[in-house]
């Protein structure tokens, strides 16, 4: 026989008086004639709670159905629990009513993006961080989701009743639903007076002002969907709550009001871009001052320690030289690992890279007249001249 389900009738409900029918003693599960615990399903995620015994207290920390009977599933299971024994069943409130406020919000949003936009829920996800619904929709963009936050919100705040109806199949051909129902019989219905009505067997509120606020969060493009995540009531402050601290902290950091961080960032963003000109326009004059310097040197071949170089200055400078005639240059740039470029000669540099550059810890790779690479080892400028030597 199936279990007595009196959250079904009343979401508000937080205890009953049960008698144990049935203990699966492995898996430390437990049925009750009756219950106020809801079982996960569609989405919503099973009560929590305790059952309590003459003789203590057993904590309940998911619930399942199987066949119209609900499983309590207990963190231990003392030998004196036994059938046709009474205990009080008291569900997590706490746990209960995010629930409710996630769940209610739910079929508001599919309602309001069923109204708003024509798309349809394909599927719904009540986390115990953040919900989530899938919506046949190819996008929602920032003003839609402006639109449908701002709807929502004010059906919370329009306060509607929130029935519950099991209607005859004659009653039911009176309502419009949002979506068919899945079972055909015993039908119930969630009528959100003057909004929706949906069949859902979940735990809902009994006013839309119950929800408490509701604020969307993200959306993403998944397998030809989108998902909206959202959250609800008390995660709703706590959420809006986190966002005004780290909104306040980056005022701070930026030494503006809050209202001020956008147009702030902006002009850190203009400076910084224009630093980085600067810096580029000085970093290549130093670059031509230092080949000029070099170029006027009477050595052909160069080998140059430019600790002061990235890899990016040691291969414009290599370039630059080159094309003045330089025959090879070889630059060691850059601190922690130190790298070299190496450009021009007439030698096979890769040949060279292998064998006498392998030597003294040089490892890289590149074309036939230029190779760059990282040093591995610390090798004296004699010594590295001494390897080079080998090149024609
Ligand atoms: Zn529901």
């Amino acid at each position: 026989m199936g279990t007595q389900r009196l959250e079904q009738k009343d979401a508000y409900l937080t205890s009953c008086q049960a008698r144990v029918v049935q203990i699966r003693e492995e898996s430390k599960q437990l049925a009750l004639d009756e219950s106020v615990f809801y079982p996960e399903s569609g989405g919503q995620l099973g009560d929590l709670g305790h059952l309590v015994f003459q003789d203590g207290s057993v904590q309940v920390f998911d619930t399942q159905i199987e066949e119209g009977v609900v499983w309590h599933k207990l963190d231990q299971l003392p030998t004196w629990i036994e059938n046709k024994k009474t205990c009080r069943a008291e569900i997590d409130w706490a746990h209960r009513r995010d629930q409710m406020s996630q769940h209610t919000a739910q079929h508001m949003l599919s309602a309001g993006v069923f109204q708003l936009f024509g798309g349809e829920t394909v599927s719904a996800r009540l986390g115990s961080q953040s919900s989530t619904i899938d919506l046949d929709l190819t996008q929602l963009n920032d003003p839609m989701l402006a639109d449908l936050q701002a709807s929502i919100n004010q059906e919370v705040m329009n306060d509607r009743n929130i029935h519950i109806h099991y209607p005859s199949q004659q009653e039911l051909a009176k309502f419009e639903l949002r979506r068919e129902s899945k079972v055909k019989d015993g039908i119930r219905l969630i009528d959100i007076e003057g909004y929706d009505v949906t069949p859902c067997g979940g735990t809902h509120c009994s006013e839309t002002g119950e929800v408490g606020p509701v604020i969307l969060t993200a959306t993403q493009n998944t397998k030809g969907l989108v998902r909206l995540s959202f959250v609800a009531g008390k995660r709703a402050f706590e959420y809006l709550a986190s966002r005004d601290k780290w909104l306040r902290e980056s005022a701070q950091k930026l030494g503006c009001a809050v209202h001020e961080v956008c147009d702030a960032i902006e002009r850190q963003e203009q400076k910084l871009s224009q630093l980085q000109q600067e810096l580029g326009l000085h970093q290549a004059q130093a670059l031509m001052k230092d080949v000029e310097e070099t170029y006027h040197s009477p050595h052909r071949d160069v080998l140059l320690m430019r600790p002061d170089y990235d890899q990016d200055q040691a291969r414009k400078f290599v370039n630059l030289l080159h094309e003045r005639t330089a025959e090879l240059v070889v630059v060691v740039c850059s601190k922690q690992p130190q790298r070299f470029v190496m450009h021009g000669g007439t030698s096979d540099l890769r040949q060279w890279l292998k064998q006498q550059g392998t030597a003294i810890g040089w490892r890289g790779g590149g074309k036939a007249n230029h190779v760059e690479g990282v040093v591995q080892g610390s090798f004296s400028q004699s010594e590295i001249i001494k390897a080079l030597r080998s090149l024609d």
